[in-house]
C-alpha cells in the first residue's frame, strides 16, 4: 500500500487524463493541468489506437466511449509502387478491428470529459515553467504564477517535455526522421467515385512517397503520406511553405506510382491538408524519474509514427505507473518498478519503427530489395503469434505488483 496520496499530473493530451484517471482508480487523488486553454487544442491529425492500446483503455471502462468516435480498420494491406500487394496484416474472418482511427483533438477531448465526469480536476491555461521539491512534496510553478502542491508529479507533457529538461537538463532531445508528414480527411469528391475499401487501410511503399489511404462506405477518403523532406524543416517552417507547394510535391513524388494515390491526391483540396513537417521521434530517455516526479507517454519516448504506438504506449505507461504506485510502499520503489516493466517494450517498439521508417525512405536499390523480400518477411511477421508481444499485449490491473513480473517484463 502506497504513501502516495496525492498527485499532479502536467500536460491534458492522452497520457495525462489516463493517467489522472488510473491514479485514482488506486486510491491517489490526482489533479490534472494543461498549457492549452482548453481540451483538444493543438496539432490534429488522424491516429490509430493499436488493439493493445483499446485493451488498456478497457481497463478504465475507457474503450467504448473511444469507440464511439473511432473508425475501424480491419486491415492494412501494404502495396508496391507498382500496386502489387505485397503483404495483409489482419482481415480474417475472425479477426478483430487491427485499429480504431480517431481523430486527435477529438479522442484528448472525450478523454478530458471521462476525467472530469470521475472527478479529475483540470486547470487549463496552466503552463508548467518550474519544479521546487519542498522535502514533504513537490510544487509545481506556473507561467501565469500560480502554484500547486502534491505528494508526486506526473509529467504527461509531450516530446517537448517541460518536465524531462527539468528532472535530466541534458536528456536527448527528440530526432528528425527525415520524413515528414501530410494528411487528410477529404469528401467524397477526393475518391474520385472509388469504392469503399471495405475498412481496409492501403499503405503504398511508392516510389517517392509512402501514401496510405482508406475509402470509407460513404466515399470520404482519409489519407496521410510520408516523403523524404525537402531541407529538415520545423512544423512551422512547414506550414509556412504552404498547402499548394506541399500538394504540388506530392502530387510529383507519387507520379509514377500506379495505385490509387496519383489519383487521389490530384483531389485533395488544399483547404483539407494537415501538415505536420518533419517527424521526430525520441528514444527512451535515460532518467524516467527522479525524486518526486515521474515521466509517462511522449514525454520519455516517442516512437515515431511509423510505430502507430504512440498513444497506445502512453496509455500502457499510465496504467502501470498507477499499478506501481497502488502496489509498492514508496513513490521511489514504484517509479523504479514502473520504468522496469516499461523500458524494454517501448525500446523494442523505438526500434521496429525505425527500421520501418529506413524502409519509407529507401532509395532506388534498397526500394527493389524491400519489394522483393517483404511479402516473405510479412507473412512472417504477419503471423498471429509474431504479433502478440505488440497487438496482444494485456496488462492485468488486479495483480498485485511484484518480482516475478518485473523480472519478466524487464528480463533482469
Ligand atoms: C503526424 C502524427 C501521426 C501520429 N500517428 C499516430 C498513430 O497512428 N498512432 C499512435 O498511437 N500515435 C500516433 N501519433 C502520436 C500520438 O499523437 C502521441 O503518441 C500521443 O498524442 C502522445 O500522448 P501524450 O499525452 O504523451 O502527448 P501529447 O498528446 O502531445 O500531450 C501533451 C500535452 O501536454 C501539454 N503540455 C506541453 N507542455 C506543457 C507544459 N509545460 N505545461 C502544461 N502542459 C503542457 C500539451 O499542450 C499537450 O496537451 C502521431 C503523432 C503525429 C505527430
Amino acid at each position: 500500500m502506497t504513501e502516495v496520496r496525492t498527485a499532479l499530473v502536467v500536460g491534458g493530451g492522452i497520457a495525462g487524463p489516463v493517467a489522472a484517471m488510473a491514479l485514482r482508480r488506486a486510491g491517489i487523488e490526482a489533479s490534472l493541468y494543461e498549457a492549452h486553454t482548453g481540451p483538444g487544442i493543438g496539432l490534429g491529425g488522424m491516429i490509430g489506437i493499436a488493439p493493445n492500446g483499446m485493451n488498456a483503455l478497457g481497463l478504465l471502462g475507457l474503450d467504448d466511449a473511444v469507440r464511439d468516435i473511432a473508425t475501424p480498420i480491419s486491415s492494412f494491406v501494404m502495396q508496391s509502387w507498382t500496386g502489387k500487394r505485397l503483404a495483409q496484416f489482419g482481415g480474417g474472418p475472425a479477426d478483430p478491428p487491427i485499429a480504431q482511427m480517431v481523430w486527435r483533438d477529438e479522442v484528448q477531448k472525450v478523454l478530458a470529459d471521462e476525467a472530469a465526469s470521475r472527478g479529475v480536476k483540470t486547470s487549463y491555461g496552466k503552463r508548467l515553467v518550474r519544479l521546487q521539491d519542498t522535502g514533504a512534496g513537490i510544487t509545481a510553478l506556473f507561467a501565469d504564477g500560480s502554484r500547486a502542491g502534491a505528494d508526486i508529479l506526473v509529467g504527461a507533457d509531450g516530446i517537448r517535455s517541460m518536465v524531462r529538461s527539468l528532472i535530466d537538463p541534458s536528456a536527448p532531445q527528440p530526432q528528425r526522421t527525415g520524413l515528414n508528414a501530410l494528411a487528410g480527411f477529404a469528401a467524397t469528391a477526393a475518391g474520385g467515385g472509388r469504392v469503399s475499401t471495405g475498412g481496409s487501410m492501403y499503405m503504398t511503399q511508392g516510389k517517392r512517397a509512402f501514401f496510405s489511404y482508406q475509402v470509407l462506405d460513404d466515399g470520404r477518403v482519409g489519407w496521410f503520406a510520408n516523403m523524404t523532406q525537402p531541407r529538415p524543416m520545423s512544423s512551422a517552417e512547414a506550414v509556412a511553405m504552404g498547402a499548394d507547394k506541399w500538394l504540388s510535391l506530392l502530387r510529383e513524388a507519387v507520379a509514377d506510382d500506379r495505385t490509387a494515390a496519383p489519383d487521389i491526391v490530384r483531389r485533395i483540396d488544399p483547404a483539407d491538408l494537415l501538415i505536420f513537417g518533419a517527424l521526430e521521434y525520441l528514444p527512451p530517455v535515460p532518467h524516467w524519474h527522479r525524486g518526486r516526479v515521474v515521466l509517462v507517454g511522449e514525454a520519455l519516448n516517442a516512437p515515431s509514427n511509423s510505430s502507430g504506438q504512440g498513444a497506445s504506449q502512453a496509455v500502457e505507461d499510465a496504467i502501470q505507473l498507477a499499478r506501481c504506485l497502488r502496489d509498492l510502499p514508496d513513490a521511489a520503489g514504484a517509479f523504479s518498478a514502473y520504468e522496469q516493466l516499461r523500458r524494454n517494450r517501448r525500446t523494442r517498439i523505438t526500434e521496429e519503427a525505425e527500421h520501418r521508417n529506413q524502409n519509407k525512405a529507401a532509395g532506388p536499390i534498397a526500394r527493389v530489395l524491400r519489394d522483393m523480400t517483404m511479402p516473405m518477411v510479412m507473412k512472417i511477421l504477419t503471423k498471429p503469434e509474431k504479433q502478440a508481444w505488440l497487438a496482444g499485449y494485456q496488462i492485468d490491473w488486479d495483480a498485485k505488483v511484484g518480482p516475478e513480473e518485473i523480472r519478466a517484463l524487464s528480463g533482469k
